[in-house]
């Protein structure tokens, strides 16, 4: 179902008001976790006037040690929905389990299955059946094929609103966070009619490095990307070293924009 020899046309995905596929490069932004409703509206206004049009916050966190902030869970969706009725950006959350997709769906447009779930194959079931666009992540160590396959899990319930998120993969390299491969963008065109967006936040795991991923995303013909970005990133609660402050990202916007068509 994901394969393009039998679905030859690129798909365009409706998100909230928005749309994800060819025509327009879509930009997603926002915090990794929402902290609180102020600092979620502060960055969903910054992020809007630069040009996103989908905020994004996390509100489940999968994260490495038990002892890190865990996100505020229904609380943060709700500040999610609120941001939207705000702002007028469309929204999208990651779901790390079967009671998130069911809180999910009373508040967000589009659910994101993180990197460490992109195997959890009832998750993927589940979220074929939520009735919501899915933003599929790359495994850390996931190779192309099992990626898809991972997509045709979703897409195989009825749900064909799927886009692939290349958010970098684990190799022997230690200096960044995760191995972009950026390579597997334009093979993934040649394979799948889903969109392909591109997260250099995660995947290079340093604010210096962002920028000129994001770029390179857009010279490949990426659908689009998603960035993390904080207030106060020296503060945030996860993922600060990585995330822009509101003048790199406004000025990386700027820069993306005559190369990209931002809606
Ligand atoms: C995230 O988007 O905040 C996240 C946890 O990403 P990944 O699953 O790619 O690590
Ligand atoms: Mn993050």
């Amino acid at each position: 179902l994901a394969n393009k020899k039998f679905h030859p046309e690129p798909t365009t995905v409706k998100v909230g008001n928005t749309t994800i596929g060819p025509g327009n490069f879509t930009i997603m932004a926002g915090p990794c976790a929402v902290e609180t409703k102020e600092q979620l509206f502060t960055i969903a206004k910054a992020v809007k006037a630069a040009g996103a049009t989908i905020l994004r916050g996390g509100a489940y966190k999968p994260r490495t040690s038990p002892y890190s902030f865990q996100g505020l869970e229904e609380e943060g969706l709700k500040y999610m929905q609120e941001a939207k009725a705000a702002t007028g950006l469309s929204t999208i959350c990651e779901v790390v389990s079967l009671d998130a997709i069911e809180a999910a769906v009373k508040y967000v447009d589009m659910i994101q299955i993180g990197a460490r779930n992109m195997q959890n194959f009832i998750l993927l079931k589940e979220a074929g059946q939520s009735g919501l666009p899915v933003l599929l992540k790359r495994g850390l160590c996931a190779t192309i094929d099992e990626w898809l396959n991972a997509a045709e899990y979703i897409i195989a319930e009825g749900n064909p609103n799927v886009v692939l998120c290349e958010r970098g993969i684990r190799t022997f390299e230690t200096s960044t966070r995760n191995t972009l491969d950026l390579s597997a963008v334009p093979v993934l065109q040649q394979r799948t009619h889903l969109p392909i967006i591109v997260d250099p936040s995660h995947s290079t795991g340093s604010y210096k490095y962002v920028a000129p991923m994001a770029k390179a995303a857009t010279a490949c013909n990426a659908d689009g990307l998603m960035i993390e970005v904080h207030n106060d990133p020296a503060h945030a609660l996860s993922d600060g070293p990585q995330s822009l402050t509101f003048a790199k990202f406004a000025a990386l916007a700027s820069e993306l924009s005559p190369y990209c068509q931002l809606v």
